[in-house]
């Protein structure tokens, strides 16, 4: 049953659009990017058991860079390292793609920049008094695809 599971799994995965299989916005642990990097932050982090933590400036729609973990081994908690120094420092850029795109797609994208995290931002244009403009409403690892292709979600 298992097998046949996965075997479903491996043939629809493609079409599924990601925001089906998105971690939503509101569900993702996210730090600001005017927070330091204390010790009580770090604890925080470490407690998530999350690995890769996106930073927002403003509000949680405005994605501006991702915190990866294991970079945390260079830093001393002491020097309350503000995190918007931090990401500059490490830099590591942030995959985006869009709430209609397919799994398949996403999974390609991931394995072309060696990256496991991506978030899923849409245009917000529902204010006609303003310019349209990105809007993050999610995030999805390779582990949400892995999921979808082994069938147990
Ligand atoms: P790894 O297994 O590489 O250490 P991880 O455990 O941090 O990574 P994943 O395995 O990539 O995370 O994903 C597991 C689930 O957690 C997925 O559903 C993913 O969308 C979700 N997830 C990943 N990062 C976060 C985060 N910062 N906040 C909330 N959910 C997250
Ligand atoms: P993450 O993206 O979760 O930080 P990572 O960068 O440690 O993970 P992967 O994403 O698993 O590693 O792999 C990215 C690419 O780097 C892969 O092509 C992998 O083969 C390669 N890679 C990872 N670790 C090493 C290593 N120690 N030596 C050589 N190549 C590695």
């Amino acid at each position: 049953q298992e097998a046949a599971n996965a075997m479903t799994g491996a043939l629809t995965y493609k079409n599924v659009p990601v925001k089906d299989a998105m971690t939503p916005i509101d569900r993702t642990f996210m730090l600001g990017v005017d927070e330091k990097l204390s010790f009580e932050t770090i604890g925080i982090i470490f407690k998530t058991g999350y690995s890769r933590i996106p930073i927002y400036e403003i509000s949680k729609s405005n994605v501006v860079g991702i915190l990866l973990v294991k970079d945390l081994i260079f830093i001393d908690p002491e020097d309350e390292i503000p995190i918007r120094s931090f990401i500059q420092i490490f830099g590591r850029s942030v995959h985006a793609v869009w709430p209609d795109d397919t799994l398949g797609e996403v999974l390609a994208e991931l394995k072309k920049g060696r990256s496991h995290l991506a978030v899923v931002r849409d245009v917000n244009n529902e204010d006609a008094a303003q310019d349209p403009f990105y809007e993050a409403k999610g995030i999805i690892t390779l582990e949400d695809i892995v999921e979808r292709i082994l069938g147990d979600s």
